[in-house]
């Protein structure tokens, strides 16, 4: 029976006392959207979609899975419908709902709409396909599209943000920029954000995706200089960062003026980042070993990052926060060639730098001292530590207060075998 004739039946006021249950029952169904499938349980095994996974370990009580036979803890087929559900509905929508205008001349919905079937094959779960069976056969198909198929997806609307505080301090207001008017945005529009606001957006993301890491004390970090074959350098001020006074090459964390140590966990990153080959024949490489003097928060931009799952009950609502830093982290470690230019181009992550620096505070009320990143020479981690030369001793130097990072050893390598690449950028003091 088609459901617009069981309506009617259900209507029928002479039976609405005997079946007000039941009617009850189905205008619940109609509402959420998807039918009963009774007494069906699953195991975790069985569903094999990761981001269902993790519902039935928080959801699963002791039973039957129907599906293997197995008796171990399942979960209630109708609550992982109704998970589905509530997930598909944070980037799905019912097309009548979702204003998508139906014309019956031009042939239907204007816009793309799926069915169920299609929807699970592009956007999942992935299950076997008697589980899927069982899930889609569940689900009232009235097609599916986009939510808010009008309005700039939030990934979207932070990479523009980005892109245009990014030009915006280039090319307009570079010291002011905070306060500076921004032709170029238009507040009305409800899917745009005002650029300015891009930093504190970013603060928040880190902190919600947990980005906010520790590299321990004790930790070992590199630092490398390319010096002429008869220079000796060993100790903490030639090996660290520069003297403000001698910071004279913009970088892309930091200013001319601005000093900072940057380093590597690796050896061969440090050597890699600091090292071009095609214009420093004939030199080595002097290398710090140092170590962090007590545990340093840093931001860790490093991350691989990977969508998770829709139906993963703990991140599926911070799936376009995902998709923004996979964006944004491309556009923060880009190679940029070393040319007067680079000072402009640098401009962008030398704000973000300083807003990590001395605007955030962590949940605890903690300020940053560095931030991680990969190299785009090796992939490995490379760091920048908010550390001048003072805050650099020697071996057997005291730590005070303001000490970050202790040289334990001084090593001289030889760039042979460094051959020339094709990626100009390099970090030196
Ligand atoms: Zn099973």
């Amino acid at each position: 029976m088609a459901f617009d004739s069981l309506a009617s039946y259900y209507e029928d006021s002479t039976r609405g006392q005997k079946l007000g249950g039941a009617k009850r029952m189905w205008e619940e169904e109609m509402g959420r959207g998807y039918s009963s499938v009774g007494k069906i349980h699953v195991c975790e095994r069985c569903i094999r979609d990761e981001g269902l996974q993790r519902f039935i370990k928080r959801d699963r009580k002791p039973g039957t899975c129907t599906f293997c036979q197995r008796e171990v803890r399942v979960s209630a087929m109708d609550s992982v419908i109704e998970h589905v559900m509530n997930s598909l509905s944070l980037e799905w929508g019912d097309p009548a709902n979702e204003g998508l205008p139906y014309e019956t001349r031009e042939g239907g919905w204007q816009g793309d709409v799926y069915n169920t079937w299609e929807l699970f094959y592009d956007v999942g779960p992935n299950c076997p396909e008697e589980i899927t069976d069982t899930i889609v056969g569940a689900i009232h198909d009235t097609g599916w599209c986009r939510r808010d198929p009008y309005t700039l997806p939030v990934d979207r609307t932070l990479v523009y943000g980005w892109q245009k505080f990014s030009q915006f301090i280039i090319h307009t207001a570079r010291f002011v920029f905070y306060k500076a008017v921004n032709s170029s945005y238009e507040g009305d529009q409800h899917d745009e954000m005002n650029p300015v606001d891009i930093l504190e957006a970013l603060g928040r993301i880190v902190r919600d995706l947990g980005l906010i890491d520790t590299v321990p004390a004790g930790e070992k970090i590199y630092r490398v200089r390319i010096v002429n074959q008869d220079e000796v350098k060993t100790l903490a001020k030639d090996l660290g960062p520069p003297p403000a006074e001698r910071a004279n090459m913009p970088n892309r964390m930091s200013p001319v003026g601005i000093p900072m140590f940057y380093g590597a966990f690796d050896l061969d990153t440090a050597i890699r980042e600091t090292y071009d080959p095609c214009g420093e024949a004939g030199k080595k490489a002097a290398s710090g070993e140092f170590s962090a003097v007590r545990a340093l928060r840093v931001v860790d931009l490093s991350e691989s990052f990977f969508i998770p799952s829709l139906f993963d009950p703990k991140l599926q609502k911070l799936r376009p926060y995902y998709r923004f830093m996979r964006d944004f982290i491309t556009d923060f470690t880009k190679p940029i060639e070393r040319s007067d230019r680079a000072h402009a181009e640098y401009v962008p992550t030398q704000v973000v730098t300083e807003y990590f620096r001395h605007v955030y505070r962590t949940e605890e009320g903690a300020q940053i001292d560095g931030i991680i990143y990969p190299s785009s020479k090796t992939g490995q981690k490379a760091i920048v530590i908010f550390a001048d030369s003072l805050a650099c001793i020697d071996v057997e130097g005291a730590a005070e207060q303001r000490t970050l990072l202790r040289l334990d050893r001084a090593v001289d390598v030889s760039l042979e075998g460094y051959a020339a690449g094709t990626d100009h950028e390099i970090f030196r003091p």
